[in-house]
């Protein structure tokens, strides 16, 4: 699997040496439980301790502010269940969220409107950005939430979580962001941007599957999310994945010290990506150029199914997406295409590329030299493509 050339890193990441080389001992000699009292169980409770403080001095809140889960779904549905237990103490039933948030958390979201909470999707423009006036002409006297990813992760665009914060705040609203796809390609700091909540997963960022971080301000008391034993403060039961969580804690330190290297390293590549492919004929991109990570690019060829694109480039050794890879096995549409308001066989032809610090030029050279060829013969057999030449 060595010539793989892997560009799908908003799906998923390798894990990284420095990461491998933190783990190694939790998976080897020390591997106490942390809540017994002998040397060995005190060594797995230090390991916590410490990752935990970093992760918080990394991200800017407090260690008692860090709950440590088994990743981005498990946060996005922690936060939000229990955001809302929050407001129904206040007489609260009204949330703000955006049309192409992750489905851990739209199908969250989904079930709470049929227990009674009424749910506010803004919509994000064909730029794939939400607007902060249309979030401030939302708000209602019975507005608890908001909830708004940082990054999204199809298109890789960011949204203004800093303006965003500063609006709840003004109002008293809690605000949720899920920063799963932002951490390591902009900055993450939780203070400025006055989030309550904050999602966070290991494999996004080099880390182990199975780890991720949710952040709760300390002004928030939350019921428990798995009832048991008395880890992560008592709101989390089961006992913790040390050497996970050793490397989360590494990782996330890499992620925040290596932005600008990262941005800078993979900002020609995606001018590269961008100036060629759009060379093609009838490929647009989604989402916004500018305003967006620098790792990914998303783009819609017209008269060409994205799945076949996709088993075309795997023949030729290259992983990409159409979109985000909970969705793919489905034919439905990628709902946050559709959300940019793309037309059904628009959205159905799209290609995300998603790259990470470990991409070099010459895979990226390959893929483009690859690209043209496969989209000419997919042209060629779609009788959809047809139908555009004639009608052209
Ligand atoms: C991957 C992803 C998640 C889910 O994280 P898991 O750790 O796989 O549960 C949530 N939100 C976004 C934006 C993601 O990209």
């Amino acid at each position: 699997m060595n010539n793989i050339i892997y560009l799908d890193n908003a799906a998923t990441t390798r894990i990284s040496p420095a990461v491998r080389d933190v783990m190694e001992p939790y998976l080897g000699d020390f591997y106490g439980n942390a809540s017994s009292l002998y040397g060995l169980g005190r060594e797995s409770a230090k390991a916590l301790a410490k990752a935990r403080h970093e992760i918080s001095e990394a991200l800017n809140c407090e260690p008692r502010e860090i709950y440590f889960t088994s990743g981005g779904s498990e946060s996005n549905n922690w936060a939000i269940k229990s955001a809302v237990r929050f407001m129904e103490r206040q007489g609260k039933r009204h949330i703000i969220t955006s049309a192409f948030e992750h489905h851990a958390v739209l199908h969250v979201l989904e079930g709470l409107e049929k227990s009674g909470f009424e749910v506010t999707q803004l919509p994000v423009y064909e730029n794939g950005i939400v607007r902060v006036p249309d979030l401030e002409k939302a708000i209602r006297n019975d507005t608890g939430l908001v909830v708004i990813m940082q990054v999204n992760n199809e298109t890789g665009t960011i949204q203004p979580v800093c303006d965003i914060g500063a609006v709840t705040r003004e109002h008293g609203i809690m605000f949720h962001t899920d920063a799963v796809q932002a951490l390591g390609s902009v900055e993450v700091d939780i203070k400025k941007a006055g989030t309550d909540f904050l999602s966070l997963s290991g494999h996004k960022i080099h880390a182990m599957k199975g780890v991720g971080v949710l952040y709760i301000n300390k002004k928030i008391r939350l019921l428990p999310f798995i009832e048991g034993g008395a880890q992560e403060s008592g709101l989390r039961a089961g006992t913790e994945n040390i050497a996970g969580i050793v490397g989360l804690a590494k990782a996330v330190q890499d992620a925040v010290n290596n932005v600008e290297t990262k941005g800078k390293k993979l900002r020609p590549l995606r001018e590269k990506i961008y100036r060629e492919v759009m060379k093609l004929e009838r490929v647009h991109l989604n989402g916004d150029y500018e305003q967006s990570v620098t790792g990914t690019l998303n783009f819609s060829f017209e008269g060409i199914e994205g799945e076949s694109l996709l088993l075309m480039l795997d023949m030729a050794g290259i992983c990409c997406s159409s979109g985000s890879a909970c969705t793919s096995g489905s034919l439905d549409p990628s709902h946050v295409l559709l959300a940019l308001g793309m037309p059904h066989e628009i959205a159905h032809g799209s290609l995300r590329i998603s790259m990470s610090q470990y991409t070099t030029e010459a895979e990226i050279d390959k893929f483009l030299e690859v690209l043209p060829g496969v989209v000419d013969k997919l042209r060629a057999m779609s009788p959809l493509w047809e139908q555009i030449i004639k009608n052209s």
